[in-house]
Protein backbone atom coordinates (compact mmCIF):
# COMPACT_ATOMS: atom_id res chain seq x y z
CA UNK A 1 0.00 0.00 0.00
CA UNK A 2 2.53 2.44 1.05
CA UNK A 3 4.45 1.32 -1.49
CA UNK A 4 2.38 2.17 -4.04
CA UNK A 5 1.52 5.82 -2.80
CA UNK A 6 5.52 6.17 -2.94
CA UNK A 7 5.64 5.05 -6.43
CA UNK A 8 2.75 7.48 -7.41
CA UNK A 9 3.78 10.61 -6.28
CA UNK A 10 6.94 9.92 -8.02
CA UNK A 11 5.32 9.10 -11.23
CA UNK A 12 3.72 12.37 -10.61
CA UNK A 13 6.61 14.58 -10.41
CA UNK A 14 7.67 15.79 -13.55
CA UNK A 15 11.13 17.16 -14.80
CA UNK A 16 12.07 20.29 -12.95
CA UNK A 17 13.48 21.45 -16.16
CA UNK A 18 10.83 24.08 -18.56
CA UNK A 19 11.03 22.72 -21.63
CA UNK A 20 10.57 19.09 -20.73
CA UNK A 21 7.15 16.30 -20.18
CA UNK A 22 9.66 13.34 -18.75
CA UNK A 23 8.93 11.98 -14.99
CA UNK A 24 11.53 13.61 -12.73
CA UNK A 25 13.13 10.38 -10.69
CA UNK A 26 16.22 11.91 -9.24
CA UNK A 27 16.52 14.14 -7.30
CA UNK A 28 19.30 16.89 -6.86
CA UNK A 29 19.60 19.26 -3.92
CA UNK A 30 18.18 22.91 -4.42
CA UNK A 31 20.92 24.70 -3.00
CA UNK A 32 23.71 24.08 -0.43
CA UNK A 33 21.88 25.65 2.87
CA UNK A 34 18.80 23.38 1.28
CA UNK A 35 20.47 19.97 1.04
CA UNK A 36 17.33 18.21 2.09
CA UNK A 37 15.20 19.23 -0.36
CA UNK A 38 15.17 18.68 -3.68
CA UNK A 39 14.51 19.19 -7.52
CA UNK A 40 13.51 16.40 -9.14
CA UNK A 41 14.90 15.59 -12.64
CA UNK A 42 14.51 13.16 -16.07
CA UNK A 43 17.81 11.10 -16.29
CA UNK A 44 19.36 13.44 -19.41
CA UNK A 45 18.47 16.83 -17.01
CA UNK A 46 19.68 15.48 -14.12
CA UNK A 47 23.65 14.72 -15.73
CA UNK A 48 22.86 18.37 -16.80
CA UNK A 49 22.12 19.52 -13.42
CA UNK A 50 25.28 18.28 -12.13
CA UNK A 51 27.65 19.41 -14.14
CA UNK A 52 26.40 23.04 -14.02
CA UNK A 53 25.81 22.75 -10.35
CA UNK A 54 29.26 23.60 -8.14
CA UNK A 55 28.74 23.01 -4.60
CA UNK A 56 31.71 25.35 -3.57
CA UNK A 57 30.08 28.15 -5.72
CA UNK A 58 30.25 31.74 -4.71
CA UNK A 59 32.13 30.92 -1.55
CA UNK A 60 34.74 33.48 -0.39
CA UNK A 61 38.51 31.83 0.80
CA UNK A 62 37.32 31.13 4.54
CA UNK A 63 34.31 30.44 4.31
CA UNK A 64 35.50 27.37 1.65
CA UNK A 65 38.33 26.65 4.45
CA UNK A 66 35.61 25.87 6.67
CA UNK A 67 33.18 23.77 4.53
CA UNK A 68 36.85 21.81 4.18
CA UNK A 69 37.07 21.38 7.71
CA UNK A 70 33.40 20.15 7.96
CA UNK A 71 34.14 17.80 5.89
CA UNK A 72 37.00 16.51 7.73
CA UNK A 73 35.47 16.55 10.78
CA UNK A 74 32.24 14.90 10.03
CA UNK A 75 30.34 18.30 10.31
CA UNK A 76 32.07 18.79 13.92
CA UNK A 77 34.86 21.77 13.32
CA UNK A 78 36.14 22.27 16.58
CA UNK A 79 37.31 25.67 15.79
CA UNK A 80 36.48 28.07 12.93
CA UNK A 81 40.04 27.25 10.53
CA UNK A 82 41.85 30.55 9.60
CA UNK A 83 39.16 32.06 11.84
CA UNK A 84 41.36 31.61 15.23
CA UNK A 85 44.64 31.16 16.09
CA UNK A 86 45.37 27.53 15.16
CA UNK A 87 48.34 27.73 17.80
CA UNK A 88 46.40 28.53 21.20
CA UNK A 89 43.90 25.66 20.17
CA UNK A 90 46.97 23.17 20.14
CA UNK A 91 48.58 25.23 23.31
CA UNK A 92 45.52 24.65 25.64
CA UNK A 93 45.63 20.60 24.27
CA UNK A 94 49.25 20.88 25.51
CA UNK A 95 48.33 22.39 28.73
CA UNK A 96 46.25 19.93 29.58
CA UNK A 97 48.13 17.09 28.92
CA UNK A 98 50.74 18.44 30.63
CA UNK A 99 48.96 18.55 33.74
CA UNK A 100 47.52 15.16 33.19
CA UNK A 101 51.15 13.97 33.48
CA UNK A 102 51.88 15.97 36.45
CA UNK A 103 49.03 14.46 38.11
CA UNK A 104 50.06 11.29 37.47
CA UNK A 105 53.64 11.74 38.20
CA UNK A 106 52.38 13.09 42.00
CA UNK A 107 50.28 9.90 42.30
CA UNK A 108 53.20 7.82 41.89
CA UNK A 109 55.80 10.13 43.69
CA UNK A 110 52.72 9.99 46.90
CA UNK A 111 52.59 6.19 46.86
CA UNK A 112 56.52 5.80 46.51
CA UNK A 113 56.37 7.75 49.64
CA UNK A 114 53.92 5.89 51.21
CA UNK A 115 55.96 3.28 50.77
CA UNK A 116 58.71 4.48 52.13
CA UNK A 117 57.48 5.16 55.29
CA UNK A 118 56.70 1.51 55.76
CA UNK A 119 59.38 0.60 54.89
CA UNK A 120 60.50 2.20 58.00
CA UNK A 121 58.11 1.18 59.78
CA UNK A 122 57.40 4.96 60.98
CA UNK A 123 53.86 6.75 61.35
CA UNK A 124 53.53 9.23 57.71
CA UNK A 125 53.31 12.46 60.12
CA UNK A 126 56.76 11.73 62.03
CA UNK A 127 58.74 14.68 62.12
CA UNK A 128 62.24 14.70 60.21
CA UNK A 129 64.04 14.19 63.88
CA UNK A 130 61.65 11.07 64.11
CA UNK A 131 62.88 9.65 60.69
CA UNK A 132 66.62 10.37 61.40
CA UNK A 133 66.19 8.35 64.16
CA UNK A 134 64.70 5.62 62.80
CA UNK A 135 66.83 5.24 60.28
CA UNK A 136 70.07 5.05 61.97
CA UNK A 137 68.34 2.15 63.87
CA UNK A 138 67.33 0.27 61.12
CA UNK A 139 70.63 1.08 59.10
CA UNK A 140 72.63 -0.15 62.32
CA UNK A 141 70.98 -3.48 62.22
CA UNK A 142 71.14 -4.00 58.85
CA UNK A 143 74.29 -2.42 57.82
CA UNK A 144 76.79 -5.38 55.87
CA UNK A 145 78.84 -4.78 58.38
CA UNK A 146 77.07 -5.56 61.29
CA UNK A 147 75.68 -8.43 59.42
CA UNK A 148 79.10 -10.42 59.31
CA UNK A 149 77.65 -13.58 61.02
CA UNK A 150 74.75 -13.73 58.63
CA UNK A 151 76.29 -12.62 55.16
CA UNK A 152 73.41 -13.56 52.64
CA UNK A 153 72.03 -11.69 50.30
CA UNK A 154 68.57 -10.95 51.88
CA UNK A 155 70.59 -8.64 54.39
CA UNK A 156 72.06 -6.45 51.55
CA UNK A 157 69.04 -6.02 49.92
CA UNK A 158 67.09 -4.93 53.21
CA UNK A 159 70.05 -2.44 53.71
CA UNK A 160 69.23 -0.81 49.93
CA UNK A 161 65.79 -1.05 50.35
CA UNK A 162 65.90 0.71 53.84
CA UNK A 163 68.68 3.39 52.32
CA UNK A 164 66.22 4.44 49.57
CA UNK A 165 63.16 4.64 51.29
CA UNK A 166 65.10 6.54 53.95
CA UNK A 167 66.18 9.20 51.00
CA UNK A 168 63.11 9.49 49.53
CA UNK A 169 61.33 10.86 52.60
CA UNK A 170 64.48 12.85 52.96
CA UNK A 171 63.34 14.37 50.14
CA UNK A 172 59.76 15.17 50.44
CA UNK A 173 61.20 16.73 53.88
CA UNK A 174 63.45 19.14 51.74
CA UNK A 175 60.46 19.89 49.17
CA UNK A 176 58.00 20.24 51.32
CA UNK A 177 60.34 23.06 52.97
CA UNK A 178 60.77 24.59 49.68
CA UNK A 179 56.66 24.83 48.64
CA UNK A 180 56.11 26.73 51.85
ZN1 LIG B 1 13.99 16.34 -18.23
Amino acid sequence: MLKNKKQKEIIDRICENQSCDEIGIYPAPKSREKLNEYFYFCIDHVKDFNKSWNYFEGLNAEELEIEIRKAVTWDRPSWKFGTMPINQNFQKAFDFFDQQKNKVKNQVKNKKLDESFKVLGINQDSTLKEVKTRYKVLAKKWHPDAQQNIKNEINKDKFVIISNAYKIIIKSFTESKKNK
